[in-house]
């Protein structure tokens, strides 16, 4: 027999929820809640008084994650710990639904174990994971990074246009502003962390299904693509001869779409490779380019894909450097390993649904999440919601109530599950 998502968790006090932190925003430029704002500041203020209501103690860990944790009865010691989170920052004029909804949803079950007085045999904690977003210093995913002991010093050290430190900024939050040692001491006693998100893309929404359960969040390189040709006068230089290093670096940006399509086409795991940076040199309107700098962003499921697209980007880039007469260089900048989901938290997921009576599909990640980095010290999983159009990063990102505790019923099943 199946139950209603109802009986778990309340549409209209995630509503709320979802109002008043969409309230905390820079006024003019909705929904933007940057990390270590005054808007960021206040929604961390209003969040720990929900926390704080629903019973939770809190605490800002050396990450600067807020935590609130719901202990387990004394004869349960040692049990171990959950935790449930997502994060409350927004990219600039980002949306009211990324990262917000999870962290409600885990705010639910606390509801729903607090109403039916039921006591876990492990610590529950409830976590906003500090500046999952991409921000000014070029890193993301801050508190959780620190939880895993992947955030190091030169990243902490990087200072933005205003002069500001972040190790500084982290300091500010209540965090430690110093590089993890290590994992968070008690990792080993973490038996799962567990994130809600909305997908972010349109294959939930399309297909009419209520629950992804993910299969994998994608390892993201970066290649630095550099282009050297000759730089010379537009009107004088003759077609024939040319070394236009902006042709060349067309040619390699439409020869990459091309891999990257049939690669994707051939193996049903994610992969998509993107060229959106590039620099142009000396970018003048009457000069031949001479020199094309660009980044190559890829996020693959199988990493056996990824090689195979770069020995054809080499191959290809090769030929059309020749015919062009240019140079191509290119460079690894940055490389992550895929983040595999837990196999048996995705099986308890799964069941969740079932007895909630949930369309579920697998999937994999596009973006990336915290859950990545917790992933590398403890078990991890994530489901998404539907959202509307697949819109995200931008004020029409929209997904319901409904959704969220749908969502957030198949948390607390899972929860449960766990505690049997
Ligand atoms: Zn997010």
């Amino acid at each position: 027999m199946t139950e209603h998502f109802l009986t778990y968790s309340d549409p209209d006090r995630i509503a709320d929820g979802v109002k008043a932190l969409a309230e905390l925003t820079e006024p003019d430029r909705p929904f933007t809640r940057l990390v270590f704002s005054p808007e960021f500041q206040q929604a961390r203020q209003w969040l720990q008084e929900r926390f704080e209501e629903a019973g939770l103690e809190c605490q800002i860990d050396a990450g600067g994650n807020l935590i609130g944790t719901r202990k387990a009865p004394a004869t349960s010691a040692n049990a171990g710990k959950i935790i449930i989170g997502s994060h409350i920052d927004t990219v600039p004029a980002g949306g009211r639904f990324d990262g917000i909804a999870g962290v409600l949803a885990g705010l639910e079950a606390v509801h729903f174990l607090n109403q039916r007085q039921i006591d876990l045999p492990f610590d529950l904690e409830i976590v906003d994971f500090l500046g999952e977003e991409l921000n000014v210093w070029g890193a993301s995913c801050l508190g959780s990074r620190q939880m895993a002991g992947l955030l190091t010093e030169d990243v902490l050290d990087r200072v933005d246009q205003d002069g500001r430190r972040l190790a500084d900024e982290i300091e500010k939050v209540g965090g430690a502003g110093t590089p993890a040692s290590g994992p968070r001491p008690d990792a080993q006693s973490i038996l799962a962390c567990l994130e809600l998100h909305i997908e972010q893309s349109d294959r939930l929404e399309t297909d009419q299904i209520d629950i992804g359960i993910v299969t994998d969040i994608p390892g993201i390189s970066r290649y630095a693509i550099t282009v050297r040709g000759s730089a010379g006068h537009s009107g004088t230089t003759r077609m024939e001869g040319r070394r236009d290093a902006l042709v060349t670096a067309s040619d390699i940006i439409m020869t990459a779409r091309d891999i990257a399509r049939d690669i994707a086409s051939q193996d049903n795991r994610h992969f998509v490779a993107t060229i959106g940076r590039i620099e142009v040199y000396p970018n003048g309107a009457a000069t031949v380019p001479g020199e094309v700098k660009m980044i190559l962003d890829l996020r693959a499921s199988n990493e056996h894909s990824r090689d195979i697209f770069m020995g054809r980007l080499h191959a290809t880039s090769a030929d059309i450097g020749q015919r062009e007469s240019c140079d191509i260089e290119i460079e690894r900048i940055s490389a992550a390993s895929v983040a595999y989901m837990d196999d048996p938290l995705r099986e308890r997921l799964t069941r969740a649904a079932d007895h909630l009576g949930l369309g579920h599909i697998n999937l994999s990640s596009g973006a990336g999440h915290d859950m990545a980095h917790m992933s590398r010290i403890a078990p991890a999983a994530m489901i998404f919601i539907p959202c509307k159009g697949g819109l995200s990063h931008c004020p029409e990102e929209f997904t319901t109530p409904d959704a969220i505790a749908r969502g957030s019923a198949v948390l607390i099943r899972t929860l449960l599950d766990l505690a049997c």
